[in-house]
């Protein structure tokens, strides 16, 4: 039978125990039905306490009599006992109807088999079963698990009846088989009715509710036609048993039975799976629920600016921090083009970006760009953008702090599933400034505010890099080496120094194209990088520019100054080079360039680089051969004219390279001078030539008016110790300093007299004499030159050889000589080849002479010969 209605679980419990009457007549009986009725009966009014009571009792008379009719006739028990098992164990094995609060069970199937095959009492115990299992698989209360039970046995008592008394009736009209069908039909009719009417009658009483017949029909209309399915069914089985044989009741017992259980297992399981898609639904809307009430919490609240865009870049919801960040009120900037709320310059970097995220899984973004605030004023923010696929987009936020678009009036609202894009902003202009500054610092001189070294480097690493991608990005390098800034900075002083590098820093910026880079990498060191070059003549006009801003005079505290530029360019045409290489050859080429004459403009070329490296090789090796003392001296005799008398010897440094053989003076002596080793081969050669001079003079006593010449260097005369050393080793060898003749070339002189002039005096003052070398060629003041401390005064070996070529020449000679004399000096004459210059120069009156023609530089050996053929000298040397 279907589950028949029985009262619901108490919603409220149990009121408290009601105080004991108190009243000391009150009988145990009383108390125990108060007690009954609290614990049961609390939610029963009287009137459903008596429906109960009577429906009770009804099921209690006929449960009763149901009993003594089986007790009475032993025979029918097992069959009894069968029909009673069979219709508990249909009804504990309900089949339950997915959706609904309603099961269906075989029992009543049980009931009416019993009822058309053993009559009325079986009926009842069947129903009676049935309604017990079925409610106790139902409810706990027990009023529900008396009534229930009860009623059922009541109305199979009645349904008994009612189906014996239409058997009399029908069994002529119908005959056997149809009167027991429309038995069993009527039967079903009045169980139906029995079973629900004073059940549902009794639910409504208690809950003062009217009976609806209605209600009844419609809530349990479809019990009754299963119970007239079930009463047919069990009319065909017993009218087949009758003729096939009770075998055939419980084959079609077994049948329904496991067709049951199939079903039953059937719709259990589908029920079972419906139960947890239902709650997993339940589960995810309220996930959803959830997302739904933090994201607006999170959006509404959060501190940075937020904004909603739809597809059509129009703004759907924007949030309070936004509005104050960009000084607007939230509602102005709803469904506005999200564009208009940055800087003009960064919206395509914007549209740019996010077509890109399209086609990429992580949709997102972070960028720094500007934002315009509506006082006008611009705005550093970092902007994070993500798409996302809006699902109703913001049609069920709220919109009072959060405020998002609604309703058609501003255009903006969002039709569901579009793809939107969601903005963060945060507010870094103080830090973006901050960086700003830094940035500036770190890549800029602070001096002239011209690009520094790391800045340089930086853009012409990226110049190199496009050059090596595009062959006609083509750049070029300058470094520039200011001629004049020494002699500033160590004559006026260092504030006039900086003012210098700022004027020239203010020309440079001038004089370049506006693209160009303009830098300085230290001291007095700039560089320009032009890019873009179409041509190179291009490099070339902007360093004449260069050259000529600076070649202009300016005022430096009352000093004009040239500040004068050697520049060194390199273009970008070579072969691919590192930054470091384009640096390191725009740098040889300015080496070049001031090695050149300064003020000039030389263009890399490979070449410079075999020279470099063959210039460091040699030094190296000079440097190892002054270490190794594998330097010599050859020694050039000086001879008194008019008698060709030897009265002195030039000593002359010679090396002999292992490989290159032998190296010429002016090649590795301006090489040390160059590369610092200058003071060591000079002293060297000193110390050569006075002990040599003084071996001789030993072994030749006759030859002890002899001098030997020794060849200052410019750098010489700098050197705090030149002084010290020679008095040292004349006291050595014991010479004396009149012996000893140092030779300074007249250009020398006239470089360094501002240093030259002291050391010279200390010399003279030692004793030692001084000649000025390859005179006529340095063009100094005759004038000046008297007031230094010389002795002689040596005539280059340029004007003796042009003697022959024209008088010009010879007058110079004569008037050298002429001025030397009244100056009281003696005069040499150099590189005398010919007999005729021979001549000439006696006929002149020229002191002394040395050349080819009176003898070539000799080795030791060779000078000791000439020494000891040589006939003794009669007076001391000419100058003295
Ligand atoms: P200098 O001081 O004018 O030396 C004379 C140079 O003229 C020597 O060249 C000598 O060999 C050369 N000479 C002498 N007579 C004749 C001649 O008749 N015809 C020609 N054509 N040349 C003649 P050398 O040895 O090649 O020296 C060149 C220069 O190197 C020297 O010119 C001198 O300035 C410098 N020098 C040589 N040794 C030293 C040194 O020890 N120290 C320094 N500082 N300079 C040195
Ligand atoms: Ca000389
Ligand atoms: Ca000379």
């Amino acid at each position: 039978m279907p589950d028949a209605p029985h009262a619901p679980r108490p919603s409220l419990p149990p009121p408290p125990d009601p105080a004991p009457t108190g009243s000391p007549g009150a009988s145990a009986a009383t108390q125990a039905w108060a007690r009954m009725r609290q614990a049961h009966f609390h939610d029963y009014p009287p009137a459903a306490a008596a429906c109960w009571l009577a429906i009770t009792l009804a099921g209690l008379v006929a449960g009763g009599w149901a009993l003594m009719q089986v007790a009475a006739s032993p025979a029918t028990w097992p069959m009894t006992l069968l029909a009673v098992a069979a219709a508990a164990i249909a009804s504990s094995h309900p089949v339950r109807i997915p959706r609904s609060k309603f099961s269906l069970s075989t029992a009543d199937l049980c009931t009416y088999v019993a009822l058309a095959t053993l009559g009325p009492a079986a009926a009842i115990l069947a129903a009676g079963a049935d309604g017990a299992l079925g409610t106790a698989r139902a409810t706990t209360r027990l009023t529900s698990r008396v009534a229930t039970p009860a009623a059922a046995m009541a109305a199979a008592g009645l349904a008994g009846l009612a189906h014996q008394g239409s058997i009399t009736l029908l069994a002529g009209g119908l005959g056997e088989a149809g009167a027991l069908m429309a038995a069993l039909g009527v039967a079903a009719l009045v169980l139906f009715i029995g079973t629900t009417l004073p059940l549902v009658s009794m639910m409504a009483i208690k809950r003062g509710q009217t009976v609806s017949l209605g209600d009844w029909i419609t809530g349990y209309g479809w019990v009754g036609a299963m119970m007239q399915a079930a009463a047919l069914t069990a009319g065909f089985v017993v009218l087949n048993a009758r003729i096939f044989g009770a075998g055939l009741v419980v084959a079609a017992g077994v049948l329904l039975a496991a067709s049951a259980l199939l079903l039953r297992i059937s719709l259990a399981r589908q029920e079972a799976e419906q139960a947890a898609q239902e709650a997993q639904l339940s589960l995810a809307r309220r996930e959803a629920e959830i997302n739904q009430q933090r994201f607006t919490a999170a959006f509404t609240h959060a501190a940075v600016g937020m904004a909603i865009v739809g597809e059509d870049r129009r703004t759907l919801q924007v949030n309070l921090s936004l509005a104050q960040l960009l000084g607007a009120a939230e509602a102005e900037l709803i469904g506005i083009e999200f564009e208009r709320l940055l800087h003009a310059d960064d919206v395509p970097l914007l549209e740019r970006l996010i077509r890109d995220i399209a086609n990429r899984p992580d949709q997102a973004f972070s960028v720094q760009l500007r934002c315009q605030r509506s006082d006008g004023q611009e705005l550093w923010v970092t902007l994070h953008c993500s798409r996302f696929q809006d699902p109703g987009a913001a049609l069920a936020l709220p919109t009072s702090t959060g405020t998002a678009a609604t309703g058609p009036a501003n255009g903006a609202v969002a039709s569901a599933d579009k793809r939107c894009v969601i903005y963060q902003l945060h507010d870094i202009t103080s830090r973006h400034l901050a960086e700003q500054r830094l940035q500036h610092i770190a890549y800029h001189d602070s001096l002239t505010d011209l690009a520094n070294r790391a800045c340089f480097t930086e853009r012409l690493m990226i110049a190199v890099q496009r050059q090596r991608d595009d062959a006609d990005a083509r750049f070029a390098v300058m470094f520039l080496d200011l001629d004049r800034f020494k002699i500033v900075n160590d004559s006026l002083g260092h504030q006039a120094g900086n003012e210098l590098l700022c004027e020239v820093a203010q020309r440079l910026r001038a004089s370049v194209r506006p693209r160009d880079l303009v830098a300085r990498l230290g001291g007095d060191e700039f560089a320009v990088l032009c890019e873009a070059l179409s041509d190179p003549t291009q490099a070339h006009q902007v360093a004449a520019r260069v050259g000529a801003a600076l070649s202009l005079p300016l005022s430096v505290r009352g000093t004009e100054v040239v500040p004068g530029a050697s520049i060194g360019i390199t273009l970008s045409d070579l072969q691919e080079r590192s930054v470091d290489d384009v640096l390191r050859d725009a740098d040889l080429a300015m080496y070049e360039a001031k090695a050149a004459g300064r003020g000039r403009v030389v263009v890399f070329d490979a070449s410079m680089h075999e020279r470099i490296a063959d210039r460091l090789a040699l030094e190296a090796d000079l440097r190892h051969a002054i270490g190794e003392g594998k330097l010599s001296a050859a020694f050039q005799p000086i001879f008194e004219l008019g008698e060709r008398r030897l009265v002195g010897l030039e000593t002359l440094a010679r090396w002999e390279h292992p490989s290159r053989g032998a190296i010429p003076p002016a090649v590795f002596i301006k090489l040390a001078e160059e590369s610092g080793h200058i003071a060591a081969v000079t002293r060297w050669v000193i110390d050569h030539a006075v002990a040599q001079l003084a071996q001789w003079r030993h072994e030749q006593p006759r030859h002890a008016g002899l001098y030997i010449a020794v060849n200052l260097s410019g750098r010489d005369l700098t050197d705090a110790t030149l002084v010290p050393h020679v008095q040292a080793v004349l006291a050595k060898h014991a010479l004396p300093a009149a012996q000893l003749a140092l030779e300074i070339t007249e250009t020398t002189l006239m470089g360094h007299l501002d240093t030259a002039v002291s050391s010279l005096h200390a010399l003279r003052c030692l004793g030692v004499r001084l000649s000025i070398d390859d005179f006529g060629t340095g063009y100094s003041s005759l004038a000046y030159l008297s007031t230094l401390p010389f002795d002689c005064l040596k005539i280059d070996r340029s004007f003796v050889i042009g003697m022959a070529s024209g008088a010009q020449n010879v007058e110079i000679v004569r008037t050298v000589l002429q001025l030397g004399h009244t100056l009281g000096k003696v005069v040499v004459a150099e590189g005398i080849e010919t007999a005729e210059q021979l001549q000439q120069l006696q006929q002149l009156g020229v002191d002394c002479g040395q050349g080819y023609l009176l003898a070539r530089p000799l080795g030791p050996q060779a000078a000791r010969e000439l020494l000891m053929a040589a006939a003794p000298m009669r007076e001391p040397a000419p100058a003295h």
